[in-house]
């Protein structure tokens, strides 16, 4: 999607090659040209970095700094539909999390909690960006961070937390009653396979099973709804938000696997943004 121009490197390069020039015109002549050089700055900062390390302490900066943040974003990416993200006061709604990006009826809201950091409010903005890919380029992200989890090419804290977001999401569409249950469920089942697959497609594995098994938030009115069933209904959600139909062949499973990943892009990305690479 987007990721912040490496400043340090055109700059190397630069410096090198006013170095090469000096030594080609010291070698033709005599005569020393007179070169005024500007050290670089290596302590510059992209703006995406300077946005990620700022500090918000109310809803009215949260959403002063996030409406940048979901702006750089957006323009990095000018093909995909640009629906008004809202931002509100999550007023203890989110549990352990500190931010969170959902759709309701009117749209894509980001939930922010008193004090937030830019890096957060990235990461919530990448999943409100990623939410609006077409079923193409969805399916192509998926086919992408699963390759990467399988050779163990993602740092293992990032799956780590991927892991814990994605497990709270799951906990969240099983029914209430069932909230303390499902997370001992599902890490047991990820972790008594004993493959070597990488960690998402252990939490993949798991959840097929689990999904069906548990009964979900979702209230269907006729016989029992799962938690398959609230992934259905979030894919539902999901594409009118982004503006597509929803793609026939597009499953409880695939909804399920596209939050998955989405979790470890988007820790990748906002710390990516934090630390300015
Ligand atoms: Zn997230």
């Amino acid at each position: 999607m987007h990721s912040p121009a490496p400043i340090a490197v055109p700059m190397r390069s630069l410096s090198f090659g006013a170095l090469v020039l000096l030594i080609a015109a010291t070698g033709a002549s005599a005569q020393l040209p007179l070169v005024t050089q500007t050290p670089p700055r290596v302590d510059v900062i992209s703006s995406d970095t300077w946005l990620c390390r700022q500090v918000a302490t109310n809803l009215e900066e949260a959403t002063l700094l996030g409406t940048v943040i979901l702006g750089r974003l957006e323009r990095a990416q000018p093909h995909l539909s640009t629906e008004t993200i809202q931002f509100r006061a999550s007023d203890n709604r989110l549990g352990e999390a500190i931010a969170a990006f959902a759709i309701d009826r009117v749209g894509g809201v980001i939930y922010v909690s008193d004090s937030i950091d830019g890096s957060t409010l990235y990461h919530e903005s990448t999943h409100a960006m990623m939410l609006r890919l077409t079923p193409d380029a969805a399916r192509l992200e998926m086919a992408r961070v699963l390759a990467a989890d399988s050779t163990g090419r993602i740092e293992a804290d990032l799956i780590d937390l991927a892991r814990r977001s994605f497990t709270l999401s799951f906990t969240a569409s099983a029914n209430p009653q069932l909230w303390g249950l499902v997370p001992m469920v599902l890490t047991s089942a990820a972790f008594s396979d004993s493959s070597t697959a990488g960690t998402l497609a252990r939490l993949i594995r798991a959840t097929d099973s689990a999904a069906v098994r548990l009964e979900g938030n979702v209230n269907k009115g006729w016989g029992r709804a799962t938690i398959a069933d609230a992934y259905d209904e979030a894919a539902n959600s999901h594409w009118r938000y982004a503006g597509i139909a929803r793609p026939e062949s597009w499953t409880w499973r695939d909804e399920r696997t596209f939050r998955l990943i989405g979790e470890a892009v988007a820790y990748d990305r906002a710390r990516r943004c934090a630390l300015g690479y």
